[in-house]
């Protein structure tokens, strides 16, 4: 269905089919008492396994081992059990394709026994193992269509969850995605396998400092930032619903210049959806607790407790999901797109990382103890040498169309990757940086002066907001991944990275230990080396100003505004190799990752372009023309009633404007459609998205400037489409 402006905005001012009065829960309203009531946790797993069973099951998943036929037939039928106890009819394997979305293919219990006697059964094979038809997943050139298999199998390490849609409950099983011959198909596997990786470097590092140390996990606390708007008006907008952007709109005399929507207090309506979304996410164990404005009008944010990485993707996925489905309830549509505003804040999401230990520490904690204080710039420092020595592929693995909108666009950080620590620790690198040697004297000297750094963890005052890699406490924050996006990307380039670096740390140290240097100078030697090495990427300025872009390049930094030219990284031999040594990425898995991030730039600008050539065609020329001729019409009478030619300069020089303008926009749509037919002919899809980031989309940028005129020459009441100032403060 879409509708007109004025239809759209009468439907709106005279709402009355959404509910503000959202109950939370019926039971309580305490979030404690039905937190995670849809999840398959430890409590329901104790609840419905006997004790030998629960016991080895949390073994198993502790240890990662492969479990058994019979227990994962046990583990099956608790769940069904507890699934079919909450009203649960279904089963689903859910996952995690290189769409960036989720999938799910649902199965019942119910089946038919073999005397044909109806049932309900969830066996181990099942919750191990399923084959849904996934052939129309991307999957670069991992499959060809006549062994198009995919299989999903069971990740025990996420709780399986019931999803509730209307009164529909679907048992949802967290799992990964590979091909016939063992391939990853989706983020899931990769991610769980950096993870890994990372664990096996930093055990032997930390063992350094406690010997007790037997497990590392990476944690993960994302801040999802979001548009709403009224489901009339989006509705009204062609633009919005295919693209998920606006393609053109004249911006709005007020929009966020007042800064008056940030932190301000939340619309009624608005609150509503969030409580109602806050709910659905505690009941499904995700731990939101933050929620506010944000800069732009109609624009918000949510962020969670940081949890293990891998389930703090899962939940994430899982969220924007939600978020799409709730705000339907509310007769209204969440925008994750990037860039949904020209002139109006982006919307990203911040990754908060950090590494945890079985014994309780945040590796990147400073804490308060000097003598510990080694470990934490250990592992910060070794966190910065891979962001150096692998700037270019943490900025390819946040690349799409739509992020191209922010990163470097004044409002967001710039596509040039530098790293902010704050001046309390610019200090302390620099002082080890200058240390003379590092004799036993020097290392107390290093160690003392740590015991000077204030609380840090508290004192986040000086945070720069223009950096798109900020230490901001105790754990590094990851300012460049886009709204929209999966986590699980720069997740697993994160955790690869800093494992690789951690490994020839580890290395090197052994090295030095073994000639003999105590264990705190030999540590200190690197560190000290390190910084020196890295410096050029420490940047504590105001990472929007063009005076940057020059130092950065001064300074040899890259900076790759675009995606086709930051995603020839992915396939660089430096990254080839980090994947293949790592075991994280096979070649062919690599490459069909690259593959279909390349395709999914082609298409989204192809599907932009052609979404916008309809609009000027079909609606936005059409609207010019009609107000051409109510113009034209006047000049004439004027002239019928013999009155002199300058009572209608007025209306020639509209109607000269309004002429030049429909020119424009005609010429260059003809010329984008040239464009695009040039581009589709190229040979390889890496040429294709080359030719439609430099021919075709500057051509996008041109014509909207063109329409963004007719809109503000034509009469308002002729102009088709909801206005920017209508989709901002209509409400
Ligand atoms: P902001 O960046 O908006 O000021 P905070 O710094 O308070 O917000 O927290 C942002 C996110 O960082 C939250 O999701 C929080 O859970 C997460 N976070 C805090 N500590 C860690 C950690 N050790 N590892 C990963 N994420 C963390
Ligand atoms: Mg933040």
């Amino acid at each position: 269905m879409s509708h007109s402006r004025f239809n759209a905005i009468d439907i709106v001012l005279n709402r009355t089919d959404f509910d503000l009065d959202i109950q939370t829960l019926a039971e309580s309203d305490n979030i404690s008492s039905f937190y995670g009531k849809n999840v398959f946790n430890d409590a329901s797993m104790q609840k419905y396994l006997d004790e030998d069973s629960y016991l080895s099951i949390k073994a198993k998943i502790q240890s990662g081992e492969n479990l058994t036929i019979d227990l994962a037939d046990i583990v099956a039928n608790a769940m069904k059990k507890w699934a079919m106890d909450k009203g649960a009819t279904h089963y689903a394997h859910w996952f995690q394709p290189l769409t960036g979305k989720t999938a799910e293919k649902h199965d019942s219990f119910f089946t038919l026994d073999h005397e044909g006697l109806p049932i309900e059964e969830f066996k181990g094979e099942g919750l191990a193992q399923q084959e849904p038809d996934g052939s129309s997943f991307p999957g670069g050139g991992l499959r060809s269509t006549f062994e198009a298999r995919g299989y999903t199998a069971w990740d025990p390490s996420s709780p399986a969850f019931i999803l509730e849609v209307g009164d529909g409950k679907t048992l949802c099983i967290p799992t990964i995605f590979v091909t016939y011959g063992g391939d990853a198909l989706d983020h899931k596997l990769p991610l769980l396998k950096s993870q890994s990786y990372l664990e096996n470097a930093a055990i032997p590092v930390c063992k350094l400092f406690d010997p007790k140390v037997e497990k590392v996990i990476t944690t993960l606390g994302w801040e999802q930032e979001y548009f709403l708007v009224d489901e009339a008006l989006y509705h009204a907008r062609p633009d919005l619903m295919l693209t998920g952007r606006t393609l053109l709109g004249k911006h709005s005399p007020k929009g966020q210049q007042l800064d008056d929507h940030y932190f301000g207090s939340i619309p009624e309506r608005v609150y509503a959806y969030m409580r109602d979304l806050e709910t659905e996410c505690h009941k499904l164990g995700i731990p939101v607790r933050t929620r506010h404005n944000e800069v732009g009008p109609g624009q918000y944010e949510l962020a969670p407790m940081f949890e293990e990485v891998n389930v703090a993707v899962d939940h994430n996925q899982l969220l924007m999901d939600l978020m799409d489905r709730i705000a339907r309830r509310h007769r209204m549509r969440v925008l994750l797109h990037e860039k949904p505003f020209a002139g109006v804040n982006g919307s990203g999401k911040h990754n908060n990382w950090s590494m945890a230990t079985d014994t309780g520490k945040n590796l990147l904690s400073p804490g308060e103890n000097p003598g510990k204080n080694l470990r934490f710039l250990t592992f910060f420092v070794n966190t910065i040498k891979a962001v150096h020595e692998y700037a270019d592929l943490l900025r390819a693995s946040v690349a799409s169309a739509s992020n191209d909108h922010r990163l470097g666009a004044n409002e967001a950080p710039p596509a040039i990757i530098s790293v902010y620590i704050g001046s309390a620790l610019t200090k302390i690198l620099n002082q080890i940086e200058e240390g003379k040697s590092v004799d036993e004297d020097a290392v107390t000297r290093v160690l003392d002066l740590l015991s000077k750094i204030p609380n840090l963890e508290l004192d986040n005052t000086d945070r720069n907001r223009t950096s798109p890699f900020a230490f901001t406490g105790n754990k590094f924050e990851i300012r460049m991944v886009g709204s929209s996006h999966s986590c699980a990307k720069p997740m697993t380039v994160m955790n690869t990275i800093v494992g690789h670096q951690l490994k020839a740390f580890y290395k090197e140290a052994q090295e030095l230990m073994g000639q003999g240097m105590d264990q705190a100078g030999a540590l200190l030697t690197i560190i000290k080396r390190y910084i020196s090495e890295f410096k050029n990427i420490l940047f504590e300025g105001d990472g929007y100003s063009d005076e940057w872009k020059v130092e950065a390049e001064r300074r040899g930094l890259s900076n790759t505004p675009n995606t086709p030219d930051a995603l020839t990284s992915y396939v660089s031999d430096k990254v080839k190799t980090l994947f293949n040594d790592s075991g994280v990425l096979n070649m062919n898995e690599l490459e069909a990752h690259y593959e279909v991030m390349v395709e999914n730039y082609i298409l989204s600008v192809q599907i932009e372009s052609r979404t916008l050539g309809e609009m000027c065609i079909n609606w936005v020329l059409p609207a010019a023309i009609q107000y051409q001729n109510v113009v034209a019409d006047n000049i004439i009478k004027l002239k019928d009633l013999g009155m002199s030619e300058s009572s209608y300069t007025a209306q020639m020089d509209i109607l000269n404007r309004i002429s030049t303008n429909i020119n424009e926009i005609k010429i260059r749509v003809a010329k984008m459609t040239e464009e695009r037919k040039n581009a589709n002919a190229l040979e390889t899809a890496i040429e294709q998205a080359h030719a439609y980031c430099k021919n075709v989309r500057p051509l996008m940028d041109d014509i909207r400037i063109y329409a963004d005129r007719l809109e503000y020459l034509v009469d308002d009441k002729q102009w088709p489409f909801v206005k920017y100032r209508e989709l901002m403060f209509v409400r």
